[in-house]
């Protein structure tokens, strides 16, 4: 049974190998960036606190986050960005802390895919923290390809620890320049060594 964070800056790879170890483990796979859109999306109290705080035009006219103008907004403003992260951030953390408490009591394994993982000092909620690696002109490459600007990324990649420092801080590293197949073969180790530990 563990608890595993699994982190690394944009476009590393962390959602293709968390979906690689949730089918080799059979474990649950809690996405945050996934539950930070949903909570955006739904949660009356972060609406309120995001029109009031970020913009008021933050929820277009059908109800929904106006991403696009959410990104510009942080992008110019970086205070905005710290706000913004604040007011989701605890949300979704307190939602898959709930739910790795409810793993641990039941046994298996679960999986965090949480990009700011060492940013905000999360690692002391992990049995295990695996940090996803490549380098930075593939983390650009495969960011770009689905859909976003160079610009932005680097941005992006600006904000985030650099990736040799989560290396440096992992218990665990994927080198993910390779190909897919090569990422699967590593998801199967890891997997093996889990595993053991179960
Ligand atoms: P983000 O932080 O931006 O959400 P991520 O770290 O979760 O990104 P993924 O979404 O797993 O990264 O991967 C980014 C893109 O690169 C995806 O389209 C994925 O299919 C692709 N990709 C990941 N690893 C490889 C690989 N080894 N070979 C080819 N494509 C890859």
């Amino acid at each position: 049974m563990a608890i595993i964070g699994v982190t690394g800056g944009i476009g590393s790879g962390k959602s293709t190998i968390c979906s690689f170890l949730g089918a080799l483990l059979q474990a649950e796979i809690f996405d945050t960036d996934r539950i930070a859109k949903e909570t955006l999306a739904h949660d009356e109290v972060v609406r309120e606190a995001v029109k009031r705080e970020i913009s008021p035009q933050a929820f277009g006219k059908d109800g929904l986050p106006d991403r696009d103008l959410l990104r510009r907004m942080i992008f110019k403003n970086p205070l905005l960005k710290v706000r913004l992260e604040e007011i989701l951030h605890p949300r979704v953390r307190a939602a898959w802390r709930a739910k790795s408490e409810e793993v641990r009591s039941s046994g298996g394994h679960f999986i965090v895919d949480i990009p700011l993982l060492y940013e905000n000092g999360a690692e002391v909620f992990f049995d295990m923290v695996v940090v996803v690696g490549c380098a930075a002109d593939t983390q650009l490459h495969r960011a770009c390809a689905r859909g976003l600007a160079r610009e932005q990324v680097e941005a992006i990649m600006r904000t985030q620890m650099p990736t040799l420092e989560k290396v440096a801080r992992a218990d665990l590293v994927v080198w993910n320049d390779g190909s897919l197949l090569q990422l699967e073969a590593q998801a199967k180790e890891l997997a093996m060594r889990l595993g053991d530990k179960a």
